[in-house]
Order: C-alpha cells, then structure tokens, then sequence
C-alpha cells in the first residue's frame, strides 16, 4: 500500500485499523446512510477513500453480509439492501413482543442476578450531547435489550434475537426528529420494574416500551394495505392465572 494511503487510514483510524474496525465505520455509514440503501459497493474505491488495502475491507463487507446490510452480488460483489418496508418491521416487532416482555419478566424473577444495577448504570450513562443521537442511542437500546435477554440464560432464545439484527435494521431507519426521551423514559421504568423484583410489571412495560415503539415506526412508514396489523398480544394481566 503507498504511504500517501496508509496515512490517510491512520488518520481516519487512529493508528492501524483491524478488520473490526473497518466493519464498525462501514456499519456506521450505512446506518446513517452515507452509503445509501441498495448502493452497488466498490471495493477498491472504498479501499482507497478509507486509506487501508482491500484485505480488511472485504473481511468487513462479509461481517456486514452476515448482518443483513449487504447482499452479495454477480462478480464477487456487493450492494446495501433497501430498509425494511411495512411488513418487515411488523415482523420484527412481533418477534420482540413474543420474546422482550417474557425476558423482563425473567429479569425481574431473578433475585440472585437481577441486572437492575446495570441497566440503571446504562440509562445513566446515556448522552444526549453526543454528536449523533441516532448511534448513541443505537448503542445504549442495543446493550439495553441485549442485558435483559442475557439475564434469561436461554441461549437459544438470545441466538435467535441476536440473529434477527433488531436494532441494526430499525436504527438504520432512525430519522433525526426521533422522540429518544421517551423511550429513556420507558426504558427507565423497565429498569425499575426489574430491580424492584417485580415480574408482571417489568413485563408490561417492556410491552408497552415495544408497542409505542412500533406505533412510532409505522407513523412515519408508507402505508401498505397488504400488511396485517400487529398482532396483539394481551397483556400480562390476562395471561397470568
Ligand atoms: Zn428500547
């Protein structure tokens, strides 16, 4: 690789970037639509804007694949997908809704490893002056779910979640004017719920957190009159005998 481009990726990199860190940069990118939905990739241009050789650059384009933010193309190549439409995030939402409110309520069950601490820990830690709202808050509701489902110990259950890639695909439709203080606040109140040791609480909240989230989503989605409604799925109240 020429010097010129070595110290234009230790520039952007901060030193000698890894695989790791292209495929975070690349990721951050196609969230915030630097590189747009369903944009053909050029491996060898993108090598060279970066400053690194086309080596850690493929790597992170086959971690992105994996991540369902690129599909691959004829001749070795590849492009982003398109966001999701109506029926793709209703596909989402209904998967969290089956699993999140079981997994709060799972949290809260637990008396010797509540993770109440943690989540109150990561609530705190959350900063709203950070330059962009969208990944900041891509961090913080992705750690925030992901300690509440590792809290169930269901290994299955944490696979399928994490093979889903819930957060990469809604945060990737996160536009700026997004209401983050509510959902800090209802994050708050799943926090609460969990550390009081109280299950059938933390499962409505989780419930309602993941509701007024899709109702938000949809707002702002074309509509489609093919896709069904959410389906509803009651609240813990009339599940529990
Ligand atoms: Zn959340």
């Amino acid at each position: 690789m020429p010097d010129k481009a070595n110290r234009l990726g230790s520039r952007i990199f901060g030193g000698r970037p890894s695989t790791i860190d292209v495929y975070e940069l690349l990721r951050r990118k196609i969230l915030e639509h630097t590189i747009a939905p369903a944009t053909k990739i050029n491996i060898m241009q993108l090598a060279k804007e970066l400053g690194v050789s086309a080596t850690p650059v493929r790597e992170a384009l086959r971690l992105l694949q994996g991540d369902n933010l690129l599909v691959a193309t004829s001749n070795k190549g590849y492009a982003t997908t398109e966001t999701l439409d109506l029926k793709g995030v209703r596909d989402l939402f209904e998967l969290r809704l089956l699993i999140e409110p079981w997994a709060a309520r799972i949290a809260a069950s637990n008396r010797l490893q509540n993770p109440g601490i943690d989540l109150a820990d990561e609530i705190n830690s959350f900063d709203a002056k950070a330059d962009s709202i969208q990944h900041e808050m891509f961090g913080h509701d992705t750690r925030f779910h992901t300690a509440i489902l590792a809290s169930t110990e269901n290994e299955t259950v944490i696979q399928a979640f994490s093979q889903a890639h819930c957060h990469l695909h809604l945060f990737r439709m996160f536009r700026d004017d997004w209401d983050w203080r509510t959902s800090i606040a209802q994050h708050k109140a799943i926090a609460d719920a969990i550390a009081n040791g109280d299950p059938a609480a933390a499962e409505d909240a989780m419930r309602e957190h993941l509701n007024s989230a899709y109702s938000r989503f949809i707002e702002v989605m074309p509509k489609d009159p093919k896709t069904r409604p959410l389906t509803k799925v009651g609240s813990s109240k009339l599940i529990r005998k």
